[in-house]
């Protein structure tokens, strides 16, 4: 009964907002101990600088803001040790052998399963990141590139506000939409473009602003959201497609809303008009947001069982298996809500079946849309993200049971675990700015 259907979403009287919210005040400690305490989850290894936008001429896009600058390890000092170059030629392990085959053709220098030598682990898996089978949702690295990517610390780099926006931003969020997205009635990108960026934000009356937020709040109820009604016209799949990438569009304006630098003081702080713009008179986007957080929970109790035997190669046996218990304690609390999110009702209808693989088409051209984001730190959290998005749509649609999961390279668990915690961050966001709303009203 509690299945979140992808038909209602939090709407259903067991899934709405507040159980939700109850669940992630159980998950995000462990969520957050994972990814912030432990040098496999809080190192992302991705190619941000080297690959063109494929889609247009993306010079002029570029964002020139500090803030927008990634801090990358070039040291190799500052990449944990067993992930340097040197050390990840001898990685391979039984995990490895789904992958062996073509790794050897490509890769005929590398050793396999039973050829290591010295003191490392044969649990470990030498990543072939650049690997990808069809069942993925994701783009294959480009090969030709020649290039590994950069080590980059998810720590020293937090998804924040950088000041990127204007006709860069605005045309990267178009293609996503219109290129990518099977086209909705209620498209979103006939609103003014201009007023709610932060420059605007800025010159605009802020007492107005929050004075429009207050009414709103008091007038409609977050619990239920009114903005993505059911609509007899448009397939399940397309509205699930729809509803993910404005889901992480709103995720991330929550991120850069709550961490906002204050342009004049050099201060970071939540900003409420933000909010108050972006996020609180949309309640389609929120719930877009609730249903992300509601299909990476799934995802992540669904890969549990299969992460109990997973080497997480860290170089040392004891941080291996602190890793693998952080690790469990979220995919267990994560699956305290049985059936969160119940895919088993996609791709069996109608044109169903025929639409999953333009649905993985679709999704691989949102990653490579993200080559195009002109912020080196948004591209950095927007690559991550559909990552995430990406591993867990391939672990719900691609696979009944645990039992049948591919080997998930290490990149993809990563992307997954960080995606849920920034939408784990997201909830936590939205519902002190809707606290911060309140006591806003109630100063007045
Ligand atoms: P935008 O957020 O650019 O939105 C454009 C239009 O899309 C809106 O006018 C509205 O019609 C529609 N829209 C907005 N939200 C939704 C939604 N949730 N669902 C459906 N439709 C919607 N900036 C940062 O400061 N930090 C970051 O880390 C960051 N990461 C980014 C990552 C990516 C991949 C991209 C493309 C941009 C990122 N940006 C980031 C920029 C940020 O998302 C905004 O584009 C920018 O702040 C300008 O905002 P805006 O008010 O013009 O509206």
């Amino acid at each position: 009964d509690c299945a979140i259907s992808p038909k209602a979403i939090v709407q259903d009287a067991c899934a709405s907002y507040a159980t939700l919210d109850r669940l992630n005040a159980q998950v995000k400690p462990a969520l957050d101990d994972l990814t912030r305490t432990t040098d496999f989850f809080s190192h992302y290894r991705l190619n941000l600088f080297n690959k063109a936008c494929p889609f247009w001429d993306d010079e002029g896009g570029m964002c020139a803001n500090i803030g927008c600058a990634v801090e990358t390890l070039d040291n190799e000092e500052d990449i944990p040790e067993v992930w340097r170059a040197a050390e990840l030629g001898k990685l391979e392990g039984p995990r490895a052998k789904h992958l062996g085959q073509s790794a050897r053709k490509r890769h005929p220098e590398k050793p396999l399963l039973g050829e290591l030598g010295g003191a490392v682990s044969e649990g470990c898996v030498f990543e072939y990141d650049d690997e990808c089978d069809e069942r993925d949702y994701c783009v294959p690295e480009d090969e030709s590139a020649g290039s590994k990517g950069d080590y980059v610390s998810l720590l020293r780099n937090p998804e924040r506000f950088t000041g990127y926006g204007g006709m860069g931003s605005r045309q990267v969020w178009d293609a996503i939409y219109r290129e990518n997205c099977f086209q909705r009635s209620s498209f979103p990108h006939t609103a003014n473009l201009g007023s709610s960026s932060p420059k605007n934000l800025a010159q605009q009356d802020f007492k107005q602003v929050l004075d429009a937020a207050a009414r709103q709040l008091t007038n409609d109820k977050p619990e239920v959201p009114s903005g993505d009604v059911e609509t007899n016209d448009e397939c399940l799949e397309k509205r699930v497609f729809y509803r993910v990438v404005s889901g992480m569009h709103a995720s991330i304006s929550t991120h850069l809303c709550w961490d906002f630098l204050n342009q004049t003081t050099g201060e970071w702080h939540p900003n409420l008009s933000c909010y108050a713009a972006r996020l609180h008179p949309f309640p389609d986007r929120i719930s877009n947001l609730y249903f992300n957080y509601a299909l990476l929970t799934r995802a992540v109790a669904k890969v549990g069982p299969y992460l109990k035997d997973y080497t997480f190669c860290t170089g040392d046996e004891v941080e291996d298996i602190a890793t693998r218990n952080k690790v469990l304690e979220v995919t267990d609390r994560a699956a305290t809500v049985p059936q969160i999110f119940d895919e088993g009702l996609m791709f069996v209808n109608g044109e169903g079946p025929s639409l999953k693989e333009d649905f993985r088409n679709r999704f691989r051209n949102v990653s490579r849309i993200m080559d195009c984001v002109g912020c080196d730190k948004c591209r950095l959290w927007g690559k991550i993200q559909t990552s995430g998005y990406g591993t867990a749509l391939k672990v719900l649609f691609e696979f009944d049971n645990a039992e049948d999961l591919p080997v998930l390279k290490r990149t993809e668990l990563v992307a997954l675990f960080n995606t849920h915690a920034r939408l784990s961050s997201s909830l936590n966001a939205l519902a002190k700015f809707r606290d911060m709303l309140q006591e806003s009203r109630k100063g007045q």
